[in-house]
């Protein structure tokens, strides 16, 4: 048994203890498997001697077997194990491993490096303090290793180590180590990388990883596991930024006691400091700063605390307690970069959940100003962002919010985009900077409003907003619909799909991409005309879920009444009204609805019409009926 299990299994608590009070590293290892990630890894794990239990459990099984206990092979057999893991997960996002020396305690993220695992690396990378990047001496810099340096770079990650690796198969040359080195200075010029530590080493043979090695004398520098224990983490570094809290839950166990808790993301804090809270811009000065231990005097990043004010003032979970004298931004607009981390592809227009910090939002990329190729770094012109596909976009959210740039604080300047509906992450973002707009337009508020218009025309007004097939009878009974409400004196208009496009869409086609944005700008129009007092019927296929309920979410509660004009794909077909399926059953028409695009059919319409067992003036009666039951129509 080592030492370590002799510890936990005779003194606990000092072995807790003793981890406690040592720093944390988060690093990152880049670099294919061939570049030797793996067995660096096994390296650093084996030279570290504090492998933990099961790591430690499972090299003796296999010593075991193998039927010997020499190091070397202990060695070659741990390496083996994480190869052959690592080949096993390949897709599974990130494998962690911890191990720790005397001085420091370590999380190493291992991630794939071939560019369909992209979004894998941005994961390891996104919270790592450093990262080693592998180079094989024999080939020097890869297209692999530009595409993580920039990752590397992008995500502003503090310190890099070029790790030339294999050098016992170059002679340990130093001249082979040097012109990598020159390499790799011009890239890392190039991609603004100022902190970067170049170490010649043989992980296999454990040439400058714990200790100078004697095979290359002509390198001055520190080992590997020497640069690790010492380097400056993120946590240390958060100090002396401004102080920055995200209020995660708000305390009130009585009426006396109302506590902010949240973990400090940078900066510190004292009883008396003047704080703002943001976005509402209120101001208190700190009374206490609890925890389980007691109150504190003082606390600084990364610690999670509770702090009381002076002053009642209202704060709820998401709003970021800053310090009065360096307040976040505030904004609605912003630039940003994004790598799009889903199989279904980043459709601009579509609303997403965004979280950034402890609070969500609801987000729209409403324009991907260019995508950047990761093996380049080429600017290219996109209309959508693929799985792995990193671009600079402008974000529109529904509401401001407190936040920094990325490059000033990860933590409130990086959020991730949820898809509304799966409830997956599709995306993870840097906030550049605030797009100034929202600060200089307000909305204008009007005396003559929906209300005064809606009752002048003695109707509520609403949207009829019609969805289903091609074919299915949307236009047939929203025409219908119109004639009645017309003939009974409302005010309609009927927006349509085609005489739309005509217009208003008309530089718009049926890319997936092209579809949300033609909802999007429909659903705008609904709106205004909501406003302006009208039943509004449109008529399109709009076959997206999320797009339906963008339009619902831009009128108000009870406004929206979602009619799906059920039809089956191959009635809808047998009609063919417009000859439409017969030539996208023939190859002439792309992206056609129900054959090579999708229809999602809604969850919970307000009403639904089978029209193989309503015929239109059924329809129109049931829709009037659900009218007047809703209070848009008098009764
Ligand atoms: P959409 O607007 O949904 O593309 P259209 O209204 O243009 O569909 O075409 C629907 C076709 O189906 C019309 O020719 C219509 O006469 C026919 N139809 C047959 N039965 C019905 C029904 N019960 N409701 C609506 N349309 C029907």
């Amino acid at each position: 048994m080592s030492h370590v299990s002799e510890m936990i299994s005779n003194d606990i608590d000092q072995y807790l203890q003793m981890h406690e009070h040592k720093s944390l590293l988060r690093f990152i290892t880049c670099g294919s498997v061939d570049d030797g990630k793996s067995t660096l890894i096994g390296r650093l794990l084996f030279e570290s001697k504090m492998l933990f239990e099961d790591q430690l459990a499972a090299i003796e099984v296999d010593s075991r077997k193998y039927g010997t206990q020499g190091e070397a092979m202990d060695f070659a057999l741990l390496v083996d194990g994480l190869a052959a893991e690592r080949e096993q997960g390949i897709t599974i996002d990130v494998a962690y491993r911890f191990f720790s020396t005397d001085k420091r305690k370590f999380i190493v993220a291992d991630t794939p490096g071939h560019e369909q695992y992209t979004r894998n690396m941005v994961t390891g990378a996104s919270t790592a303090d450093a990262a080693v990047m592998l180079v094989d001496a024999r080939k020097g810099l890869l297209t692999q290793t530009r595409r993580h340096s920039y990752l590397v770079s992008l995500l502003g990650i503090r310190h890099v180590v070029v790790a030339i690796n294999k050098m016992d198969l170059v002679d340990y040359s130093e001249e082979v180590f040097q012109n990598i080195v020159n390499d790799y200075r011009q890239l890392a010029e190039h991609l603004g990388l100022s902190s970067v530590t170049y170490i010649p080493m043989s992980a296999f043979k454990g040439d400058n990883i714990t200790e100078p090695s004697a095979n290359m004398p002509w390198y001055q520098g520190q080992p590997l596991m020497h640069f690790l224990e010492h380097a400056v983490v993120d946590a240390d570094a958060g100090v002396d930024t401004p102080f920055r809290l995200a209020v995660q839950w708000v305390n009130r166990p009585n009426l006396d006691f109302r506590g902010f808790t949240g973990s400090i993301a940078s900066g510190r804090i004292r009883p008396g400091d003047r704080v703002r809270v943001q976005p509402s811009g209120q101001e208190s000065t700190v009374a206490r700063i609890v925890t389980m231990d007691g109150d504190l005097p003082e606390a600084v990043a990364g610690q999670s605390i509770t702090l009381t004010l002076t002053d009642e003032i209202d704060i709820s979970r998401g709003d970021v307690i800053s310090k009065a004298l360096a307040p976040a931004e505030i904004a609605d607009q912003f630039e940003c970069t994004l790598t799009w981390m889903h199989e279904a592809p980043l459709l601009p227009g579509r609303p997403y959940l965004l979280k950034i910090g402890s609070r969500t939002v609801t987000a729209t990329i409403t324009e991907i100003k260019y995508q950047v190729n990761v093996n380049t770094l080429e600017h290219l012109p996109t209309k959508t962002l693929e799985l792995n596909a990193i671009g600079v976009c402008n974000l529109s959210i529904d509401r401001p919010i407190a936040f920094d740039p990325y490059r000033e604080n990860h933590d409130t300047g990086g959020f991730i985009l949820i898809d509304r509906l799966s409830n997956n992450t599709v995306g993870a973002g840097l906030l550049h900077f605030a797009l100034r707009r929202s600060q200089n337009i307000h909305m204008q508020a009007v005396d003559i409003n929906k209300a005064a218009r809606s009752r002048l025309n003695g109707q509520k007004s609403c949207v009829l907003w019609f969805t289903g097939l091609s074919g299915a009878g949307k236009s047939t009974i929203a025409n219908e619909l119109e004639k009645q409400l017309f003939a009974l004196g409302h005010h309609t208009y009927l927006l349509d799909g085609d005489n739309v496009r005509h217009g208003l869409n008309r530089d718009l086609g049926f890319t997936d991409v092209d579809r949300v944005e033609n909802i999007r700008r429909i659903a705008e129009v609904s709106r205004l005309m909501v406003d302006a007092g009208l039943i509004v019927i449109s008529a399109f296929i709009s076959p997206f879920r999320a797009e339906r309920d963008m339009a619902r979410s831009l009128v108000g509660d009870g406004e929206f009444i979602e009619i799906h004009v059920d039809t089956p794909l191959a009635i809808a077909e047998e009609r063919d009204v417009k000859g439409l399926y017969r030539k996208a059953r023939d190859g002439q028409l792309k992206n056609f609805t129900g054959i090579d695009s999708p229809y999602e059919q809604p969850e919970s319409p307000e009403l639904r019409i089978d029209t193989t067992e309503t015929n239109v003036d059924r329809a129109v009666q049931q829709i009037m009926a659900c009218l007047r039951e809703r209070g848009i129509l008098p009764l």
